[in-house]
């Protein structure tokens, strides 16, 4: 029986991680659940799962989730502070990161020191500090396993092969609701239209991302520091059904892929589970429904975010955080209608050119450097020509 830890768990990740654990009782007990400001959702997660502890972050639901849960045993906490706190009680073995964005890294960085497997959703943790991060986690002898899809799929084909002789990774792209389109439609696209993803059901914030392709930069950098290649050694490659998650290419030339329906699921239950598979009785690939699997290189030229990605990735230091910082703020802007789709390419890397950069940064940095780059992509945001008028 693992006891798990789910932060995050009212968002997209988070719930289907709770389908996977109700599906497998004998092996998964939540010991913790914790969600931003989603109260209701989460005192129905809190009856139906009976964790030892909740905390919710912002504080202001704070009574509102207390008193629907006054006469269960399920401790109630709230605040950002309760979040890095909680990570470390005893009673938990994994915890699974599924919390959106920067907002993600300190209880990451708190669960890794007190020794707890991570199962990772919260891939924006390892594209801010994944030096650091992966550090800590060689120190305290602590297992990262991926639960994104490519990272997942990376990890199980390496399973029983030597890291050296890897030449390189080859993370798959779906391309997004915007494949194959120019600059001309897109410089008009809204968020209604870039929230249709053809394969994946997932979170707003990660839904836009895939369709700048802002998503396969995150993962490229994730990848890096998950697996420890150099920057040359990971490529990307339009596959757009979504059923090769990604593959290894060894140094005999031979490559490896891990295959699927696109359903998260899957690398959910993996890492959960991890280092055991586990049956599940999900609808299963059936190659006859998927007579061509086609692969084309990615338009760095229409889909800038992902150059850009690649370049603050050589750049180093805290530039993947000003990154990440950026196109947080103008995701954000983007889904309330503030600015325009390729607008954000543009102040993304304007917040780039502005940030100071270091290139060893401390935590303390990475969260200075978080809060400058925001500062100035809002003073961009606040310029666009869509929220002037
Ligand atoms: P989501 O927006 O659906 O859910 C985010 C969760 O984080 C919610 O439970 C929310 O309450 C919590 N949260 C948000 N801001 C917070 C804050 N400031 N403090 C504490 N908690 C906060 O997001 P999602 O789509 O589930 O994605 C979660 C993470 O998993 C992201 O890093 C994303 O990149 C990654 N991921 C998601 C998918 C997917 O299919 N959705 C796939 C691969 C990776
Ligand atoms: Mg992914």
């Amino acid at each position: 029986m693992k006891r798990i830890a789910i932060l995050g768990s009212t968002g997209s990740v988070g719930t289907q991680a709770l389908e996977v654990v109700a599906a497998h009782p004998d092996l998964f007990e939540v010991e913790v659940l914790t969600a931003n400001s989603n109260a209701a959702l989460l005192i129905e997660q809190a009856r139906k799962f009976k964790p030892n502890a909740i905390v919710v972050t912002d504080e202001s639901k704070y009574k509102e989730v207390k008193d629907a849960l006054m006469m269960l045993p399920i401790k109630v906490f709230a605040g950002q502070q309760a979040l890095v706190d909680v990570v470390k009680w005893e009673g938990i073995d994994v915890v699974l990161g599924a919390i959106l964005g920067f907002a993600g890294l300190r209880s990451i960085i708190s669960a890794i020191e007190a020794g707890k497997t991570i199962a990772l959703a919260n891939k924006e943790t390892l594209v801010v500090a994944g030096e650091l991060v992966m550090k800590l986690a060689e120190e305290k002898r602590v297992n990262i396993i991926p639960v994104d899809s490519e990272h997942s799929a990376i990890f199980q084909c390496l399973i029983g092969e030597d890291l050296n002789k890897v030449e390189k990774l080859i993370l798959t792209a779906s391309g997004g609701p915007f494949l194959g389109r120019k600059s001309n439609y897109l410089v008009n696209v809204k968020a209604s239209h870039a929230l249709q993803h053809p394969n994946w059901s997932m979170g707003a914030k990660i839904s836009i991302d895939s369709a700048t392709l802002m998503n396969k930069g995150l993962e490229v950098i994730e990848a890096k520091w998950l697996f420890g290649m150099k920057n040359e050694q990971i490529d990307v490659i339009i596959h757009s059904q979504s059923i090769v998650h990604s593959m290894v290419q060894f140094v005999d030339g031979s490559i490896k892929s891990q295959m699927g329906l696109p359903d998260m699921k899957l690398p959910i239950q993996y890492a959960l589970a991890f280092p055991h598979r586990i049956q599940n009785n999900y609808k299963r690939l059936d190659f006859k429904d998927f007579p061509k699997l086609t692969f084309e290189p990615p338009d760095y030229k229409t889909f800038r975010n992902l150059a850009i990605a690649k370049e603050a990735m050589f750049r180093g230091g805290n530039a993947p955080c000003v990154l990440n910082a950026a196109n947080e703020m103008v995701v954000h802007a983007f889904l309330q209608n503030k600015v325009g789709f390729l607008e954000m390419s543009d102040m993304i890397e304007k917040t780039l050119e502005c940030v100071t950069f270091i290139e060893h940064p401390t935590l303390d940095d990475y969260q200075n450097t978080d809060t400058e780059a925001r500062t100035y992509a809002a003073e961009f945001i606040k310029k666009s020509q869509l929220s002037i008028y």
